[in-house]
């Protein structure tokens, strides 16, 4: 039984569970970009998302990385871990696109050197900023550890994903994690899927994830279902 509904986000809504520790993900069809300027519909984008982000949280559990999911309910919903969210957005990035590419002027596309991981102030108001470790001791939000850890985890994470996706044909261009604290444990949380992806077809570079709806590219759900196709093999 689905209880009271707790929060409500742009892509997601979550509720209440009969058990203290656990919440239910349920994923929307609405879609935004731009800091929420733009907004839009992608049909089926919710049960795909539910999908996707199942499949990638259960390969990174048989990989040693812990998150917060428990299991996929239905097409839309997913049992997880309750987590109070660190307020810092990770950034992994192998590939220049994006906010990258303009901050730095590299022309989408470039093979950076290596990972590059950044971090943002998850801070809707301000727009999620850009910011460092000084930034996050400053601002409280995580310790020097903590912040470490997620750093290094998110590089494993990037591992994993990288070549999980290659043998599917596809490059992970970048991509956005966010994580919490259950008890002491810091867990993976959010979603893993198109939304917080680039992921480029490996042979013709097309686009199989959210920047279709952000640049009006077209063919939005077919380059979903796409993304789960090839990771249903
Ligand atoms: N991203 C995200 N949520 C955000 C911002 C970025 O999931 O609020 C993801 C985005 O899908 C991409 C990566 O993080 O895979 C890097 O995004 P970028 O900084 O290039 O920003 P964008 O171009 O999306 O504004």
């Amino acid at each position: 039984m689905t209880g009271k509904l707790l929060y409500e986000g742009k892509a997601k809504k979550i509720f209440e569970t009969d058990h203290p520790y656990e919440v239910e993900v349920f994923y929307k069809d609405d879609a935004t970009a731009f800091n929420g300027e733009k907004k839009g519909q992608i049909n089926s984008k919710g049960i795909l998302n539910n999908a996707i982000s199942s499949l990638f949280f259960e390969l990174l559990d048989t990989r040693g990385i812990q998150s917060h999911y428990i299991k996929k309910i239905d097409d839309r919903r997913m049992l997880v871990r309750k987590l109070k969210i660190i307020q810092i957005e990770v950034v992994v990035r192998n590939i220049a696109a994006g906010s990258l590419s303009q901050r730095l002027g590299w022309p989408e596309g470039k093979e950076l050197p290596g990972p590059v991981v950044e971090f943002y102030y998850k801070d809707d108001a301000l727009g999620d900023p850009l910011i460092n470790d000084y930034h996050v001791a400053a601002l409280g939000l995580a310790t020097p550890d903590e912040l470490a850890f997620l750093a290094s985890q998110s590089l494993k994470v990037n591992e994993i994903l990288s070549g999980h996706l290659l043998a599917r044909k596809v490059r992970l261009v970048d991509f956005k994690l966010e994580y919490g604290k259950s008890d002491q444990d810091i867990l993976l949380g959010d979603e893993i899927s198109p939304d917080t992806c680039r992921f480029w077809d490996s042979e013709t570079n097309q686009k199989l994830d959210k920047d279709r709806f952000r640049r009006d590219l077209g063919g939005v759900e077919e380059a979903y279902q796409e993304m789960f196709d090839r990771l249903r093999g």
